[in-house]
C-alpha cells in the first residue's frame, strides 16, 4: 500500500518557520512558492547581507563587501585550475586573492619597500602604490588575454599600434586588423583602477563598479580621436576587486559569443571572464607582495 506524500504545512512547521522568520525578517513565501528552495534561501541571504553592510563601519569595508557581492568579482573562483589553460594560481596568489575579497589581514604591518609608505595589514597600499611591481604584469596579462580572445574569435590583432599615436601622442593597447562591427576595426585601451584607493573609495563604497566606470569614462575622453578616425573604441577598465566596466563587460560578451559560434563551446564567455579575472588576482598578489622585501620563492 502506498502512501501519498503530503508536504507539511507552514502551520505544522511552526517553530522552524518562526526561526526562519527571525532570521529573514520576512513573512513565509506565498503558498505556490513554498516548494522552491530559493524562495526560502533568498530572504535569509538578503537579511544577512543587509546586516553585514550595516556593520561595515567605514567606506573601505563597504567597498570591499559591495565588490565581493558583484558577480564579476568571483569569476576567478569558478576557474578550473589548469596550468596549460592559464587558469592556475600559485598558493600565495590564492591566499592574497581570498584575503582581499574577505577583507582579512594579508601581511604584517610594514613600510613599503618601493616608496616607504606605511602598509597596513590589509595590504591595500600595494594595490595603488605608484611604484607597485604588479601593475605592469597585470596590464600585460590583461592585454594578452584580450588579444588572445579576439584572435580566437577570428579577429587578428596588433599590440600598441603606432600609427594612431603619431597624430595624437597616445598609443592605445591594441587594435584588430580587420573590421569587427559596423565595418570598423576595434581599438582598445585597458586599465585597472584600485577599488579601495583613497581617491576612489567614496564612489566604490556606494556602488560596485563605479570606479571602473570612472576609468572607462576617463579613457573615452582621452581617446576620443580614435572614433573620429573611423575606429570603434573600447575603453576596458576593471577594478582591483574584480568588477568590470560596462564597455569591458560588453566586449567580453561579444568576444565570448563569437568564440562560442566558432568552437561550439557554450562556456566561452565565462572562460574568457575567468581568465581576465585571474589576471587581476595575479596582479593584485604581485602588487601586495611587492611591497615586501624580496625573498626566495618557497
Ligand atoms: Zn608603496
Amino acid at each position: 500500500m502506498s502512501e501519498i506524500y503530503q508536504p507539511a504545512t507552514v502551520e505544522l512547521l511552526g517553530p522552524v518557520v518562526r526561526q526562519w522568520t527571525d532570521r529573514s525578517k520576512c513573512e513565509p513565501p506565498a503558498e505556490e512558492n513554498r516548494k522552491f528552495q530559493r524562495a526560502w534561501d533568498r530572504p535569509v541571504i538578503d537579511s544577512v547581507l543587509s546586516a553585514l553592510l550595516l556593520a561595515a563601519t567605514n567606506e573601505t569595508d563597504k567597498a570591499v563587501l559591495l565588490a565581493a557581492l558583484h558577480r564579476d568579482s568571483g569569476a576567478w573562483l569558478n576557474a578550473l585550475p589548469a596550468p596549460n589553460l592559464r587558469t592556475f594560481l600559485r598558493d600565495e596568489e590564492v591566499r592574497v586573492g581570498v584575503a582581499l575579497r574577505f577583507g582579512l589581514p594579508v601581511v604584517e604591518e610594514h613600510d613599503c619597500v618601493n616608496c616607504g609608505s606605511h602598509v597596513e595589514t590589509n595590504g591595500h597600499h600595494g594595490l595603488s602604490c605608484s611604484s607597485s611591481k604588479g601593475r605592469w604584469s597585470r596590464h600585460v596579462e590583461m592585454n594578452n588575454e584580450i588579444k588572445r580572445g579576439l584572435e580566437t574569435a577570428g579577429y587578428p590583432c596588433k599590440s600598441e599600434p603606432s600609427g594612431l599615436s603619431d597624430l595624437h601622442g597616445k598609443r592605445p593597447d591594441g587594435m584588430t586588423l580587420i573590421p569587427v562591427r559596423d565595418g570598423k576595426a576595434v581599438v582598445w585601451d585597458a586599465t585597472c583602477w584600485d577599488t579601495v584607493a583613497v581617491s576612489h573609495v567614496n564612489a566604490s563604497s556606494r556602488k560596485a563598479g563605479s570606479v571602473a566606470q570612472m576609468a572607462e569614462n576617463s579613457k573615452r575622453g582621452k581617446y576620443d580621436f580614435v572614433e573620429e578616425l573611423g575606429y570603434l573604441f573600447y575603453p576596458l577598465a576593471v577594478e582591483t576587486f574584480g568588477t568590470f566596466g560596462v564597455s569591458f563587460a560588453e566586449l567580453i560578451r561579444f568576444v565570448g559569443r563569437k568564440i562560442r559560434e566558432l568552437t561550439g563551446e557554450p562556456r566561452s564567455t565565462a572562460f574568457l571572464r575567468q581568465r581576465l579575472s585571474l589576471a587581476v588576482v595575479r596582479g593584485n598578489a604581485a602588487a601586495v607582495l611587492g611591497t615586501l622585501r624580496a625573498r626566495s620563492n618557497s
